[in-house]
């Protein structure tokens, strides 16, 4: 069993300054068994580090409408089961399951911050300017300043396809992004700039590797990169190669729509 000594242990040997702003990915479960639960991660990542980002996606707020601008990588009239099981964004709306239990605990502690992007808002503590830079046409304005800020990426028994900073790197090569709705509680709001599928991030980890430190814990590793060398390399590597890091899977809408602009901007002039 993974007790709270073994958590702050691993995390002081990835030796990154308490000071130095973090984002940090978790899954519980593929850390195996913790004394104490989520509540005990976060107590240590709040040991370790002063200021702290998590994401606190909700996309359960998403709407898919009838019709709508095209190219945008949806299938619009697809979502009538899930527009009717719609919950509208507030304040205190649950992080996704799929985001995990530890981003949750962390936003429900007392004294923690929460943007308010009704699909990718994030959480955290002492990290107010990180969540006022973003808003409906920046929803990656927060990892922009951690990037800026010479902030860390830390990954908690999760793969890079949970690595959402990655996006930023497709948003600063120039990749395509999206248009999606989200319910607020009295109207639906147009999000703009929404990054894409992360299912082919996997293919980043070669790449990624020499500015990569990893540390055992439990049944997995913990994995940390630096923004300020991580970004530069996958933008380099996503202009260079505009297909690269996009998933295989042959009915991902979102990839198909990023190659599809891709094609037509290669091939129209
Ligand atoms: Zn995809």
């Amino acid at each position: 069993m993974i007790m709270y000594r073994d958590l702050v242990n691993a995390f002081t040997r990835l030796e990154i300054p308490r000071v130095t702003p973090v984002i940090i990915h978790s899954s519980l479960s593929s850390l195996g068994s913790v004394n104490g639960g989520a509540r005990t991660i976060v107590g240590a990542i709040l040991a370790t580090w002063s200021q702290v980002l998590m994401p606190a996606f909700t996309y359960r707020t998403m709407l898919i409408p009838e019709q709508g601008p095209p190219n945008n990588g949806l299938r619009y009239g697809s979502g009538k089961e899930a527009n009717r099981l719609n919950t509208p964004f507030h304040p205190d709306l649950p992080v996704d399951r799929s985001v995990g239990a530890v981003a949750e605990t962390l936003r429900s502690l007392p004294g923690s911050l929460r943007s308010n992007h009704p699909l990718l808002s994030f959480t955290g503590m002492n990290v107010q300017p990180f969540l006022d830079a973003q808003n409906l046409q920046e929803p990656l304005g927060p990892l922009r300043l951690l990037y800026e800020q010479a902030g860390w990426v830390i990954l908690l028994g999760v793969d890079h396809t949970a690595n959402t900073s990655i996006h930023l790197a497709e948003r600063l090569a120039g990749r395509k992004e999206f248009i999606r709705w989200a319910a607020l509680p009295s109207k639906v709001v147009e999000c703009y700039n929404i990054p894409g599928c992360a299912d082919g991030f996997l293919k980043a980890a070669s790449l990624l590797e020499p500015v990569t430190r990893s540390v055992p814990l439990g049944n997995t590793w913990i994995q940390a990169l630096p923004l300020k060398e991580m970004i530069p390399l996958l933008v380099v590597r996503i202009k260079r190669d505009p297909f690269a890091l996009l998933c295989d899977r042959p009915d991902c809408e979102r990839c198909q729509a990023v190659r599809t602009i891709i094609r037509h901007r290669s091939g129209g002039h």
